[in-house]
């Protein structure tokens, strides 16, 4: 079962609900989706329509008809940082409200994706369809600028009148799934939108809008450039760990492949409980939890102590798979072993399963910059394993994919050709080489062999 979450939003509430589920009729997991959703495992034909049911009652299933289409990123870390230029946490539940509102949009194909983003440039790398970005007013059609502005008052109606025009121009059917599929299909888009008056072109210097004066954020990732042609590219995940001193407190953790055990999550929502807040999944498979101004640093150790991760340099980081073997039936190798494996040393990984853990994981232990035999990789460049050629929840950006190809592994880097091993071993023997290189810290290792089949 997978769950929208618009822009990552859960209230703690709606977490316990889906952690109660997952350890009574699933697999006692929940997985965080490289688009900041949820799913649910293992649930058994019984429970499925109970489950839902719960759901439902949380809050989270607002559309039977729509679910499938609320598919709506958001600035993770939007309204806590003070970094964006505006808080666009009310337009997401906005955005999603008029969605559900509109029966006609009920056609969008499942794949269809908007942002919203805070003006840091954060989301609007995302393979989006249809995207804004606070302060500029910039409107994002197939990842692209389309050289228009948009006024915040304005955005949620621009937002769905793009979607709507992309079904009017055949969008939804074989072969036109995204905004991208159709030809010359985001002009047409942007022309009706301004032909509606809800768009106009950009101009030197956009005015101030009603979600945020438009500044210069000096923020990663890549701000909008209005009318550029070129795709935006991916921005780099929010840094685990505390905010700055001084910030209101929060935390950003990364989660060990992506799963959250059910008692991580009934943590998280006692954490989120305490503080009078809310947590938020990002597409990066973290999540950013508001901590009790009393007792951050004691909340904070109880999140580490159960396995969630707070060191930026923890092998954790960046490190991701697949369901493989113990999910899905199309895996050619059980990669969530063989990733857990990169960071945590093989003696301690004892099964993937729920009942057990990854035993004593040094989640939180930064291991030694060089490296050494059995040593856990260090974080550095994002490596995400696959169990087949599907590579289902690739990180976006640049990232070495590990494809099992049934006698061992092809190593895609992001850059230079594919290299397959024969074996998981040498596979992460090449991984953690490349992760070192990519955290300026490699030592000088020889290549591993290609398998005969690469030869
Ligand atoms: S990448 Fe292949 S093995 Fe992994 S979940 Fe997708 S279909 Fe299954």
């Amino acid at each position: 079962m997978r769950l929208r979450l618009p822009g990552g939003q859960i209230d703690p509430g709606a977490l316990r609900v889906l952690a109660t589920a997952a350890h009574r009729s699933g697999d006692g997991w929940l997985e965080l989706t490289s688009r900041g959703n949820v799913q649910l495992r293992g649930l058994t034909a019984g429970a499925v329509q109970s489950v839902a049911d719960q759901c439902a009652g949380a809050g989270l299933l607002p559309s039977a008809t729509h679910e499938r289409v609320r598919n709506i990123l958001g600035s993770p870390l939007s309204g806590r940082d003070g970094l964006g230029a505006a808080d666009i946490r009310p337009l997401v539940r906005q955005l999603d409200a008029a969605l559900c509102a509109d029966p006609a949009l009920a056609a969008l194909p499942g794949r269809f994706l908007f942002a919203v983003d805070d003006g840091r440039a954060d989301v609007t790398g995302f393979d989006t369809d249809v995207a804004w970005q606070a302060g500029t007013g910039t409107l994002l059609l197939a990842g692209r600028g389309t050289g228009l502005r948009v006024a915040g008052d304005r955005a949620v109606a621009a937002m769905l009148a793009a979607a709507r025009e992309f079904l009017a121009q055949g969008g939804g059917r074989e072969g036109s799934w995204r905004m991208s599929d159709l030809d010359g299909g985001t002009e047409r888009v942007g022309a009706a939108l301004t032909a509606r008056g809800l768009a106009s072109p950009a101009v030197a210097s956009p005015a101030p809008d009603a979600l945020g004066a438009p500044r210069t954020l000096g923020l990663p990732g890549s701000p909008a450039v209005p009318g550029s042609p070129a795709r935006e590219r991916p921005a780099p995940a929010p840094p685990v760990g505390l905010p700055p001193a001084g910030a209101s407190p929060w935390a950003v953790l990364a989660v060990p492949l992506g799963r959250l055990s059910a008692g991580q999550a009934t943590l998280l929502a006692a954490t989120a409980d305490a503080a009078g807040g809310a947590v938020v999944v990002t597409p990066w498979r973290s999540v950013v939890v508001d901590l009790d101004p009393a007792d951050p640093a004691g909340q904070l150790l109880r999140l580490t102590g159960a396995g969630l991760v707070d060191d930026p340099g923890s092998p954790w980081v960046g490190l991701s798979a697949c369901a493989g073997t113990t999910g899905c039936a199309s895996a050619l190798a059980d990669v969530r072993t063989d990733a857990a494996a990169l960071a945590a040393p093989p003696a301690t990984v004892v099964a993937t399963r729920p009942a057990t853990v990854l035993a004593a994981a040094p989640a939180g232990r930064r291991p030694p910059p060089g490296g050494a035999p059995g040593e856990p990789a260090p974080a550095g460049g994002v490596v995400h394993w696959a169990g087949c050629e599907r590579r289902c929840g690739q990180p976006v950006g640049p990232v070495l994919v590990a494809v099992a190809t049934g006698t061992g592994y092809r190593l895609h880097p992001p850059a230079g050709a594919p290299v397959t091993v024969g074996s998981a071993a040498a596979a992460r023997a090449f991984a953690a080489r490349w992760r070192r290189r990519s955290a300026g810290t490699a030592p000088r290792t020889p290549r591993p062999a290609p398998s005969r089949e690469a030869a």
